[in-house]
């Protein structure tokens, strides 16, 4: 695996893949890496001649100082797994690489900026956006993989795709979890063996959503969902809502695509999950 820390020799290196006909898929990641990451990575070899994995912690869409601080940054095993898995190149850029001091930067996202985790994460889609965009425009991308763990984003940057008129074309990944049903996610190291206990509330609700909403019946589905969660120790509800799959605006049984989508802080740890109901 090819390792570039500039965007310099990134794009030299790219340039000539391209000229051999290459195409490159782009799998954005923060790092400590899981299956979930993996199975992005994946997919993207199996679709693109050059795989690329980016791993940065980007500080403009952390809306939460210690979260940044804390994020947790295993390099040395990361370029294991990527190694054994087959990457082809893997961007590991510093914050002064991808950034100038004083950048500004801005795009109108609608309504979808505000909803969910943007009501509780203030600032968050444009900071993923402007990082994305980054990304994009250093690596030129046939395909970009995200995965449905962050369904939100996908939309966010798939909004941003459309509004910029970006030639890349989003391949969303399904939810890698874990055997008993918590998505994986980097966050999940920060679980005490209880929280993590406690966590597996938010994925049966889901399930038990899926299962049993019947056509008419989602505000009653969504109320008993509120209160297994709430009934669950050491888990704090931040959301659960079930959304119009593609504006995740309030749905009625009448939207023809629907998903679920909660937050909760379990412990000390933010969690999200969603499951497609429709
Ligand atoms: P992150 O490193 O958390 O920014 O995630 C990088 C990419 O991996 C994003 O597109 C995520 O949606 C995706 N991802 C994270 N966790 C999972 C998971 N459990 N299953 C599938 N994709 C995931």
């Amino acid at each position: 695996m090819k390792i570039f820390t500039t965007r310099h020799e990134l794009q030299q290196y790219l340039l000539q893949c391209r000229q051999k006909g290459e195409t490159i898929g782009l799998v954005p990641t923060m790092g400590a890496l899981h299956e979930g990451h993996l199975s992005l990575l994946a997919l993207a070899r199996r679709q693109s001649g050059v795989s690329v994995c980016s791993i940065f912690v980007n500080p403009t869409q952390f809306t939460n100082p210690d979260d940044l601080q804390n994020y947790p940054r295993p390099i040395e095993a990361d370029i294991a797994k990527l190694t054994e898995a087959g990457c082809d190149v893997l961007f590991n850029p510093g914050v002064n690489e991808m950034y100038a001091a004083n950048e500004q930067w801005h795009i109108d996202l609608g309504e979808l900026e505000h909803l969910l985790e943007g009501k509780f994460r203030p600032g968050h889609y444009q900071g993923v956006t402007q990082v994305v965009f980054k990304l994009f425009d250093i690596v030129k991308p046939d395909f970009a993989f995200f995965g449905q763990k962050d369904y939100q984003q996908v939309l966010v940057i798939a909004k941003m795709v459309q509004l910029i008129n970006l030639p890349v074309k989003l391949v969303m990944v399904p939810i890698s979890r874990e055997a008993e049903g918590l998505a994986m996610s980097s966050r999940n190291i920060h679980l005490s063996a209880e929280d993590r206990q406690h966590a597996l509330v938010l994925s049966k609700a889901l399930a038990w959503v899926k299962d049993y909403f019947s056509g008419n019946n989602l505000q009653q589905v969504t109320a008993e969902a509120v209160a297994m969660i709430n009934a669950e120790p050491g888990v704090t509800l931040e959301y659960f809502e079930i959304a119009d799959g593609e504006t995740l605006l309030p749905a009625t049984e009448a939207n023809p695509h629907l998903v679920a989508l909660v937050a909760a802080q379990v412990g000390k740890t933010r969690l999200i999950d969603n499951m497609i109901i429709r």
